[in-house]
């Protein structure tokens, strides 16, 4: 066990740590298979920081191995997760290089093992997931983000959609009914397995783009990356500012 306490999973166009200092690559076996986390430091905090999508971002949302990702950074010690992600947005109040921080979510994945529990878990697999996302960690990251000015929706609901295909109007008109915010492909199972393991986990959403039928433009993956590439710098400082201001004792029920 290490003494690495938080982790940040960087989602599309958040590839490498650069918010931390000496900086290795590590490999670590899971049940669900093998991890390269990289570990740096920040200031005291050493801190692990996993892409998502690899470093040349060539894993797919429906095929990342969230099970290994989750369960490779509980084993390291971590207890509190940052997820990043790249949404669509469908809310005027929310345009293409804004952030938000969920605090709920709808599930429309269709073919993902969203779950640590296998066969004979019956007690202890039927878990309450109210209050999805740390409340806790998503105080935090609000006043980290009100210390440099940086406009930040507190709360939301995030869609995750199965993608890799994205949405059509239709979905998105429905998504809006049933009172989504934004949507996105990878925010689930991600936040669930975390709950399964007792992790406090926050997703941090930047707005890539405008969804399917509110866009002018046929959607693409260069305008997302274009717009997280703008956005990246903003999203380091709010994180930094963050893990240099949280209290390790966070008052929250995400452990029980
Ligand atoms: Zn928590």
């Amino acid at each position: 066990m290490t003494n690495i306490k938080y982790g940040i999973i960087g989602g599309s166009g958040f590839y490498h740590p650069d918010l931390l200092k000496d900086v290795r690559e590590i490999q670590l076996e899971t049940p669900y298979g093998e991890i390269k986390p990289l570990i740096g430091w920040l200031d005291k905090l050493e801190v692990a920081f996993l892409p998502r999508h690899g470093q040349d971002h060539s894993v797919l949302p429906h095929q990342v191995n969230y099970r290994a990702n989750i369960w490779g950074l509980h084993s390291l010690g971590v207890e509190k997760i940052i997820a990043t992600t790249a949404v669509g947005s469908f809310k005027p109040e929310l345009p293409p290089g804004s952030m938000m921080i969920a605090d709920q979510f709808l599930d429309f994945t269709k073919n993902r093992v969203a779950t640590f529990y296998e066969q004979g878990d019956v007690q202890k697999a039927h878990i309450d997931i109210t209050e999805p996302y740390c409340p806790a960690l998503r105080v935090f990251l609000g006043k980290a983000a009100a210390k440099i000015n940086l406009p930040v929706q507190i709360g939301g609901c995030y869609v995750c959609a199965e993608g890799p295909r994205y949405e059509t109007a239709a979905e998105i008109r429905m998504f809006r009914m049933l009172g989504g915010t934004v949507v996105g492909m990878t925010g689930i199972p991600e936040v669930v397995l975390a709950r399964e393991l007792g992790i406090c986990y926050a997703n941090l959403s930047t707005v890539t783009n405008w969804a399917a039928g509110i866009s002018v433009e046929p959607l693409n993956h260069t305008e997302v990356v274009q717009i997280m590439s703008l956005n990246k710098d903003k999203l380091r400082r709010l994180i930094g500012n963050f893990l240099l201001e949280v209290n390790d004792e966070l008052k929250c029920g995400c452990r029980r």
